[in-house]
């Protein structure tokens, strides 16, 4: 299958071979998707570099995305040399690791602040950016998560940032519609990355949604970059501004199933 023939992606987020944006990065590649690469800082490049040469991928860009220099340098250099894009993928979240544990109300107003500019105000920014080189009948593609709707224990100020996101995703998406650039989230269910491993209890929590939900498994990063290539292609024409699940069923859920009885 060749779903993604002939289409520019543009992928921010990706830090190892653990994140769901290289699931994303890989589902592309596999269908034919031209890619181009962007992580945080330099400390990644080591680990970033080899990803990037498995998928053939030259252009590979650093860009913090709290620097609206940054976001504005790697959608010049994208600009020459793609011309324009056709999928802009943003994988990016961050939040005090002080926290995501004890209680919601001790977060900091710098806490908050930066948890909603890395993960919500930069996607936005790059959208912006990245407007006059995005092709009609291209997609925008960000992830999300449960605690956005619903009390995640410890999940605290992402929970909130991820509700902004996803009203982004709309707001986005009735804006880019008449350029015929679509626009929507993946709510994923629990992964074990870098970013998952900074929330108090995720191992237990990893643990008990594979019994909850429907499904009865975890959600891999291929799943994601499966789904992704759907919501990016040609085969979602008339889908924007949705929040799709990839989640094995879990957020259909209102009770656990009770326990069996001897
Ligand atoms: P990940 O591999 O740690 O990816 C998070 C990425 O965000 C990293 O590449 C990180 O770079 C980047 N980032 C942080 N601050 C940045 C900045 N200032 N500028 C640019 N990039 C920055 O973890 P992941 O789980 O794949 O997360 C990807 C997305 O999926 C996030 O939005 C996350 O909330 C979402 N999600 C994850 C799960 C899950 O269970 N894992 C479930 C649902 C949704 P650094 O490593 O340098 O900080």
């Amino acid at each position: 299958m060749n779903l993604l023939q002939g289409k520019t992606a543009l992928v921010f987020g990706l830090a190892n071979e653990r994140s769901i944006a290289w699931g994303i990065t890989q589902a592309m590649h596999a269908q034919g998707a031209r890619i181009g690469i962007s992580y945080a800082g330099e400390a990644l490049e080591r680990r970033v570099r080899p990803l990037a040469g498995q998928v053939g991928c030259t252009f590979v860009e650093e860009c913090d995305v709290t620097k609206d220099e940054d976001i504005a340098a790697v959608a010049d250099k994208a600009a020459r040399e793609f011309g324009q894009i056709d999928i802009l993928i943003h994988s990016i979240a961050f939040a005090n690791r002080d926290e995501l544990g004890g209680p919601f109300y001790a977060t900091s107003r710098e806490g908050f602040r930066m948890a909603l500019d890395i993960s919500v105000y930069s996607f936005i920014g790059l959208a912006r950016a990245f407007q006059p080189i995005l092709r009609p009948g291209g997609a925008m593609l960000c992830m999300t998560y449960y605690g956005a709707e619903k009390v995640v224990p410890h999940y605290n100020i992402m929970g909130v940032a991820k509700a902004a996101l996803e009203a982004t995703t709309r707001y986005l998406a009735y804006d880019f519609g008449p350029q015929g650039v679509r626009v929507n989230a993946i709510s994923a269910g629990p992964i074990r990355t870098l970013a998952a491993a900074g929330v108090s209890g995720f191992k237990d929590m990893y643990r008990a949604f594979a019994e909850m939900a429907p499904l009865r498994q975890n959600v891999t990063i291929e799943d994601v970059g499966n789904a992704a290539v759907f919501l990016c292609s040609d085969m979602s024409p008339k889908t924007t501004g949705e929040v799709v699940y990839v989640d094995s069923g879990y957020n259909i859920m209102g009770v656990p199933e009770p326990p069996q009885k001897e």
